[in-house]
């Protein structure tokens, strides 16, 4: 309910109405802090070449520790970082997390483990995303090859000739390019083929229902398929036990991630972690 208070201006009366809104700028406020004085920190899930067995990558995924009490996940806390243009000092704040981290597991005997960090679509379309992506790179002597930069469908598509030019350059640079999220969203089968992608992540929702929806098999058979006809790499997300990665397997699915395999874990819990399985 609000209340008018002049012509085209209305007063918020509500308490509940009142307590979101305050609640917003508390938590817009807190994650300001939160970047400054580095409160965030990256966990590292492994990435398990099906092929292989091995655990060949890692995706590095944002948290917000919080003094008491459970992390906040990043999908309450990134749409804020996004509404308030936070999200370009955050995700330059990740991309250089996770190459320090990956000099720091080279350092410990981890050769070379490639690493995969999400992109958020205003971070993406930033004019200096690119430009800021490569200077990382050459302060901290990461090697592009060992990057692959995850986007959504959503982000992709939101202005699709940009998109293509911003792909073409980061393919140039040696990065590797992945679709989130594949199989949720909206994305047209011409759109995934004219992209310049080298693969494709599927939602973890679509593995999950393979337990409880009978046509679940049939959709992700079409979508292992699919990247499979479009030489596109295939990860499947959500492998939460034997018989999910059995049957990713049985189909030729390039690359799993999943609880079963591994949960994501700090940088020097994955070091323990990945060589005490060596
Ligand atoms: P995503 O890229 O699809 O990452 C996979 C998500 O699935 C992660 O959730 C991971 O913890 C979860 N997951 C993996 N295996 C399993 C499983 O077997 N069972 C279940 N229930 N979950 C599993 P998380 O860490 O909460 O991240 C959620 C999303 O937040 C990510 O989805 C990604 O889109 C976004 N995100 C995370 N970190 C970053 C970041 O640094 N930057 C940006 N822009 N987005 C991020």
């Amino acid at each position: 309910q609000a209340k008018k208070v002049s012509p085209g201006h209305y007063q918020f009366v509500t308490a509940a109405l009142n307590r979101q809104v305050e609640a917003a700028r508390i938590m817009e406020q807190r994650l300001r802090q939160a970047l400054e004085q580095r409160e965030l920190c990256l966990v590292y899930q492994p990435l398990l070449n099906v092929d292989s067995g091995r655990v060949e990558g890692v995706e590095a995924l944002l948290r917000w520790p919080q003094p008491e009490g459970t992390p906040i996940p990043p999908e309450t806390f990134l749409p804020v970082a996004e509404s308030i243009h936070l999200i370009h000092d955050l995700g330059h704040w990740v991309l250089r997390e996770a190459f320090q981290q990956q000099v720091v597991w080279q350092q410990a005997g981890l050769s070379s483990m490639p690493i995969s960090v999400n992109i958020s679509t205003r971070q993406f379309y930033h004019p200096k995303f690119i430009d800021e992506l490569t200077e990382i790179c050459r302060e901290t002597a990461a090697d592009p090859q060992l990057l692959t930069l995850q986007m959504s469908q959503a982000t992709l598509l939101e202005n699709r000739d940009v998109s293509l030019q911003l792909l073409d350059k980061l393919k140039a640079l040696g990065v590797k390019l992945v679709m989130d999220d594949f199989g949720l969203g909206c994305a047209s089968l011409c759109e995934l083929g004219d992209l310049p992608l080298d693969g494709l992540s599927i939602n973890r929702v679509l593995v999950q229902r393979l337990h409880i929806a009978q046509s679940s098999p049939a959709i992700l058979d079409t979508i292992i398929h699919l990247g499979r006809a479009l030489a596109l790499q295939v990860t499947a997300v959500g492998i939460e036990s034997a018989s999910d990665l059995s049957f990713i397997r049985e189909r030729d699915c390039d690359w799993a991630q999943g609880y079963y395999l591994g949960e994501p874990m700090s940088g020097a819990e994955f070091v323990r972690w990945y060589q005490q399985r060596l």
